[in-house]
């Protein structure tokens, strides 16, 4: 299976020199673009080539990337915040499963789950949030007794609010970053060239 390369080339904004991509595309459809390069050494030093990366829902259509040229005295400066680490759950299941409950649910719905553990006498009659949960402990560790279970909900319930990057914490500082996240695109686009390559 070979790769056909091809380089893009169009006139930087100066005049003076090119901008250029290489591209490359094989004989079953996929194809892969590089980021573009600055070939002309006063707007190498006058911008900053940015990506931005739009996903689509529709994951057949893939991925779309437009290029920017945005001066590099521009202002694209945004807010930004990291107060709480984010922390895969799988690996925090490794030591402690409730810590991996502890960043997957909400406060509510552990007390849900709880709840219908306590009434449950096995796992093959979970529904809802407590299915969810001894679904996701048998991915992780294998098993998923329902007394373990019991415990474990209990256990992150005790420690939700005292356990730094709770999963509401998290969903409040992902719905800021997207925001600010908005707005830096935004910035982007007005400061910068689009490039037609
Ligand atoms: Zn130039």
């Amino acid at each position: 299976m070979s790769w056909d390369h091809e380089i893009k080339s169009i006139m930087c904004p100066c005049g003076c020199g090119t901008i250029e991509q290489e591209t490359k595309s094989d004989d079953w459809g996929r194809y892969e673009e590089g980021t573009p390069c600055i070939k002309c050494a006063k707007c190498y030093n006058k911008f900053n080539l940015i990506t931005l990366i739009y996903s689509c829902p529709y994951k057949w259509k893939g991925d779309r990337r437009d290029y920017y040229l945005v001066p590099k005295d521009a202002d694209l400066l945004v807010n930004y915040v990291n107060d709480y680490p984010i922390q895969q759950a799988w690996e925090l299941a490794k030591n402690n499963f409730s810590d991996a409950l502890i960043v997957s649910y909400s406060f509510e719905q552990l007390n849900s789950a709880l709840s219908e553990l306590k009434l449950k006498k096995s796992v093959t009659s979970l529904t809802g949030v407590a299915f969810e949960i001894s679904k996701m402990r048998k991915r992780y560790l294998n098993s998923a007794k329902i007394v373990n279970l019991r415990i474990e909900v209990a256990k992150a319930i005790e420690d939700y609010y005292t356990f730094n990057g709770n999963y509401e914490q998290l969903i409040k500082q992902e719905k800021h970053n997207d925001i600010e996240r908005k707005k830096y695109e935004a910035k982007v686009r007005e400061n910068g060239i689009l490039l037609n390559l």
